[in-house]
């Protein structure tokens, strides 16, 4: 019996060893906006960072994947650009991926958002993601869908993510077990700025703005969220806008 707790003893921390290296670590979707590079930092101070991927769907905000890279410079781990432009293409008539389409102002809850959704986008993201998890044998996806998407697009909000992690069950049965990891599902985006403060985030790094001009617009839709959100939160902004003030008539007039 002595001999047996012995070995067990010994056999204990290299199973934990093992368990760290081969089962612990999250591969991280990041756009380069401010809820997904906050996402990578909350995760690679936990320890569990693998890397960072990234989706070029044509979108006309395609500068936003420099900040996704250097987001992956500055934790020095892993970046991967995973070219769907063909697809995004094939997504006709949203405002991201439609250069005839304008990217509306005003605020993000608005019905005249919903221009700006890219049909099955997260899906698909996710869909990839997990594939890509499962070849190098991550232990979960993250992604950093949060409340203040769930007004215009589906595929963020909470009944979609359970049954997206239901359905890779079946996907993936047998072959690996992962687990879709959101926790900012049910956050807003100020409580997401206010962790991002507490992690050290350097938000200047951080790219949101649908227009994808040389400094954030201030009126679209995702600039409004942004500017709302660091106000809220108390938190000093350090982003140029073009037109810093517009996002306070948006939200005055709220949900139209
Ligand atoms: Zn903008």
């Amino acid at each position: 019996m002595l001999i047996y707790i012995a070995i067990m003893g010994r056999g204990l921390p290299h199973l934990k060893e093992n368990k760290d290296k081969i089962d612990m670590k999250t591969l991280i979707i990041c756009s380069g906006g401010l809820d997904s590079v906050t996402l990578a930092y909350k995760i690679a101070k936990e320890g569990r960072l693998s890397g960072l991927i990234s989706f070029d769907y044509g979108q006309r905000h395609k500068k936003e994947l420099l900040f996704a890279k250097k987001c992956a410079q500055a934790l020095n781990t892993s970046f991967d650009v995973i070219d769907i432009s063909g697809v995004g293409a094939a997504l006709s008539g949203s405002a991201l991926t439609d250069n005839i389409i304008d990217v509306p102002d005003g605020h993000y809850a608005k019905d005249s958002m919903k221009v700006t959704i890219v049909p099955n986008r997260n899906a698909i993201m996710l869909t990839i993601a997990y594939g890509i998890a499962s070849a190098r044998r991550c232990s979960k996806v993250a992604t950093a869908v949060h409340g203040g998407d769930h007004f215009i697009y589906p595929d963020c909000r909470p009944k979609f993510i359970n049954s997206f992690q239901n359905m890779q069950n079946y996907a993936l049965e047998g072959l690996s077990q992962i687990e879709l990891y959101t926790p900012f599902l049910k956050k807003t985006k100020a409580e997401i700025a206010a962790e991002g403060a507490r992690l050290s985030v350097p938000f200047s790094d951080t790219w949101s703005c649908y227009k994808g001009g040389d400094i954030h617009c201030g009126r679209c839709g995702t600039c409004v969220e942004r500017i709302e959100a660091f106000n809220i939160a108390g938190i000093n902004d350090p982003t140029k806008y073009a037109d810093p003030d517009f996002w306070k008539q948006a939200t005055e007039k709220g949900v139209a």
